[in-house]
């Protein structure tokens, strides 16, 4: 929906001007937070900012605040409208903003995997899904007693769900369930792939301990080996770190994994003068070169994710103009049924971890 005329008008010092205004005027009834992948222009006005385990604790530690303001995209909103207690509204400022690969699962498909596994694994299987999800999927893993996940958690939750069930569904990140099931030692020939656009035979899964959903974020699937191998060449004694939603090929040949926390600990405790090549979103790798400039950080391939940049000064301010007057602009809410159960699958992860 495009913004009043008045928003897109102004000039950027004067956007940053209204948005330090509106944030003092506000005070304490207003928490924003802010994904590290959010442009430069907005993260700075985060009172939180990052990956989205931590703003999943933020959003349900941030009682005192009537309105959470969540830049990221709508599965995260979706987190922080049912974890935030009934006095609170969560607004985000382009609910456009939807994660692709969330999208790659919906409840029908998965009920319809849900079944043909148990028909060869019986009740012995339990679901998780990653946090990049729908909120009527965390809702559907929620009722069969499984969990969310994060990628700096996964393999917390996986050890979770083996000390309950023999079998893991895994949804809907075939990369980070697969590199998931390697760390822990589990063979390849045991991780199944759940081609949810066809229909698998579920006797043909019957042997595996986990099975994964084929989806992906497009901005992680796309790193290659051959990056891996041209930043090699090109910087030689270089350190590669990559996030697990990249292929277990490139994670194979990185130096190591690391969720987006995970990374960025991965850099701050490089040695000063190393170069460091990273496997993630370009504005935090671009944010980390700033941030870290006694070393050197460099996209692995320079992606960046389309939904995550949507959100400008623009947006935010005028989401903050609303609550000024007392209007809650581009709310975010999910139907009670469905928050309680996913609720269940947030708590069961925040739980665990
Ligand atoms: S980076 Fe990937 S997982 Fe994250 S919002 Fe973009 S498409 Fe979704």
């Amino acid at each position: 929906m495009p913004l009043p005329a008045q928003y897109e008008a102004m000039s950027d010092a004067a956007l940053e001007e209204a948005i330090w205004r509106a944030k003092e005027a506000l005070g304490e009834r207003l928490v924003i937070l802010g994904h590290h992948y959010q442009r430069d222009e907005v993260i700075q006005f985060a009172d939180h900012r990052g990956d989205s385990l931590g703003l999943s604790r933020q959003a349900a530690k941030a009682e005192k605040a009537e309105y959470i303001v969540f830049c990221g995209v709508y599965f995260m909103a979706e987190t922080a409208a049912i974890l935030c207690k009934p006095h609170q509204a969560v607004s985000q400022p382009v609910p456009e903003a939807l994660c692709p690969m969330a999208r790659m699962a919906n409840r029908r498909e998965a009920e319809r995997a849900w079944q043909a596994l148990a028909s060869v694994w019986g009740e012995d299987v339990i679901p998780i899904t990653y946090q990049n999800s729908t909120a009527e999927v965390k809702a559907f893993v929620g009722e069969r007693g499984g969990a969310v996940c994060t990628s700096a958690n996964a393999q917390q939750i996986f050890e979770w769900a083996f000390r309950r069930r023999g079998h893991i569904l895994f949804m809907p990140d075939e990369h980070l369930g697969t590199n998931t099931a390697l760390g822990m030692g589990i063979p390849l020939e045991e991780i199944g792939l759940w081609d949810w656009a066809d229909s698998p035979d579920p006797c043909s899964l019957a042997h595996c301990r986990v099975v994964v959903w084929k989806g992906f974020c497009y901005v992680h699937a796309e790193f290659t080996v051959e990056d891996v191998q041209r930043v090699r060449a090109q910087h030689p004694g270089a350190l590669i770190v990559v996030h697990p939603e990249c292929p277990r090929q490139v994670a194979a040949l990185a130096d190591a994994l690391g969720s987006t926390t995970g990374i960025i600990d991965f850099v701050a405790q490089a040695p000063p003068g190393s170069t460091i090549a990273v496997g993630t979103e370009w504005h935090l790798v671009n944010r980390l070169q700033k941030e870290f400039p006694d070393r050197t950080v460099l996209p692995l391939a320079r992606r960046a994710c389309a939904t995550m940049g949507m959100t400008r000064m623009n947006d935010l301010l005028y989401v903050l103009d609303g609550l000024l007057d007392g209007e809650v602009r581009h709310r975010v809410t999910v139907d009670p049924d469905t928050a309680h159960w996913a609720r269940l699958a947030l708590e069961r992860m925040l739980e665990a971890g």
